[in-house]
């Protein structure tokens, strides 16, 4: 492969050149920790009036640039070079030569062209990523029924409803995403509230509302995420309410996603709400052990990338309750590992997980462990205790749950109370109030709850 020239009126840039250039821009923008993590290794290895070429350590390094940084490459080489050029990725796989190594170009992209600006929707959110456990069992269930047959369930509107990170977007994506595929003239529309509302706001400023309305009343279906954004945004939610009124009954689907329940969503018109309740409500519950670990493999699946299974169940028993932060951990790992070239063992999982994280991961691993730990010590299974029972020892067992993880860690109160059965931060005062006046009134009680206490201790440090 010969190297050529780029020539322009004023400069000439070899490869390594230009890239260097598109590095120093690159290095202007963003933090440094991300720059070392996927830009330092990065070289350039071919270059024409057309193309550049970057080489990468493996495919996840690759679709991460893709995806994240896409834009930030194309604009320093638009700075650095005279022409305009098609980034294309080699992949280094070890032991083969340069001839080997497979070539992206982010041409050939499996996604019809077009389809995903259109829609809005990521191409990886869809039914087959999505792993079913007991905490999302029935909202997948309802998610795949609304596919089938849009409109035409008594699910509508479909409301899916569950605290950050856990699988919402991904449901209502992948509603779309398998509509879209099956027809490709469907007019389907996914948006946030936020959204909803900067163009509602963008079409009054240019004396467009009516078209504004009209654009989303023509289509099939409407999926609109994070609804609880609307609190308190009287005009947008008059706006929706028509919408929603209209799209009903012409027998369009509706879905939306919340962060809490219709009910509990404060600053939203009495109608609005009700119209919100008035299809199927499901939510999504932090799922269990198992489920954050098939996740975790699914994901390392999807990438091509092996992880030891160790090293899978560490992490996904490190994180608890949030499957975005959880995916975020094995990103980090897989960063570190592919710059440092280095394998994806236990040990370099605990460095990093510990050193990037900073006790966030070991903070929760406590509160799971704690609510573990007390199951076991008062005879009680851990559904009873993220339950709602209200039955004197379940309560008690909950209680102490929440005392001790507000003793042992640093979770804030409201951490606490979400991984114990997605609580309120009050519910975790009102808990630890209630322990503390036993305490102080019954010594046999205090010292179970010290016993307790020191055991947990001796666990937590045996187990890292
Ligand atoms: P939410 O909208 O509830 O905040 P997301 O849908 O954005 O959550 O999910 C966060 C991340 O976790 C996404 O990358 C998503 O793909 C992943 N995720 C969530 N639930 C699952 C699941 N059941 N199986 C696989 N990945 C999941
Ligand atoms: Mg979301």
């Amino acid at each position: 492969m010969s190297d050529l020239n780029l020539s322009t009126q004023e400069q000439s840039f070899t490869k390594d050149e230009l890239w260097t250039n598109c590095l120093l821009y690159i290095k202007d923008r963003i933090q440094e920790q991300a720059y070392q993590t996927w830009f330092d290794g990065v070289i350039a290895t071919n270059l024409n009036e057309e193309e550049i070429t970057l080489q990468v350590p493996n495919q996840f390094h690759y679709e991460w640039l893709e995806s994240k940084y896409r834009n930030l490459i194309d604009n320093a080489l638009k700075e650095n070079a005279s022409n305009p050029l098609l980034v294309n990725y080699s992949v280094v796989i070890s032991d083969k030569s340069v001839e080997e190594i497979p070539t992206l170009t982010s041409k050939e992209k499996p996604i019809p062209p077009g389809y995903q600006r259109e829609s809005q929707l990521n191409s990886r959110y869809i039914f087959e990523n999505f792993i079913e456990g007991k905490s999302n069992q029935f909202a997948k269930a309802a998610a795949l029924s609304v596919s089938e047959t849009p409109g035409q369930t008594p699910y509508n509107p479909l409301l899916i409803y569950s605290s950050p990170g856990l699988g919402k977007t991904h449901l209502l994506q992948a509603i779309g995403n398998k509509l879209i595929m099956q027809n490709k003239n469907m007019r389907i529309v996914y948006l946030t509230s936020e959204k909803f509302m900067l163009d509602f706001i963008n079409s009054i400023q240019k004396n467009r509302s009516t078209d504004f309305i009209n654009n989303y009343r023509n289509v099939d279906m409407l999926l609109l995420d994070d609804a609880q954004f609307f609190q308190s945004k009287e005009q947008t939610q008059e706006q929706f309410f028509h919408l929603f009124n209209d799209l009903f009954q012409k027998g369009k689907q509706i879905i939306l996603t919340t962060d809490c329940h219709p009910s509990e969503l404060k600053g939203l018109k009495d109608r609005l709400v009700s119209r919100f309740q008035s299809g199927l409500i499901v939510d999504i519950q932090p799922p269990d052990l198992e489920t954050r670990i098939a996740i975790l493999m699914k994901k390392a699946e999807n990438d091509g990338l092996e992880i030891p299974y160790d090293v899978t169940e560490f992490i996904a028993e490190a994180i608890v309750g949030d499957i975005r932060a959880m995916e975020g951990a094995l990103v980090k790992l897989l960063a570190i590992s592919s710059i440092r070239r280095e394998d994806i063992t236990m040990s370099l999982a605990k460095q990093v997980l510990k050193n990037l994280m900073g006790n966030n991961s070991f903070m929760n691993l406590s509160i799971e462990m704690i609510v573990k730990y007390v199951c076991r010590n008062m005879k009680i299974s851990e559904r009873q205790i993220i339950g709602k029972s209200r039955t004197m020892d379940v309560a008690l067992a909950r209680q102490l749950a929440m005392f001790l993880a507000k003793e042992l860690t640093n979770a804030s109160l409201s951490n606490i109370g979400s991984h114990i059965g997605g609580r309120d931060h009050s519910t975790v005062i009102h808990a630890c109030k209630n322990i503390d006046k036993k305490i102080q009134n019954n010594n046999k009680f205090q010292r179970k709850v010290e016993s307790m206490k020191n055991e947990i201790l001796g666990q937590k440090t045996s187990n890292l």
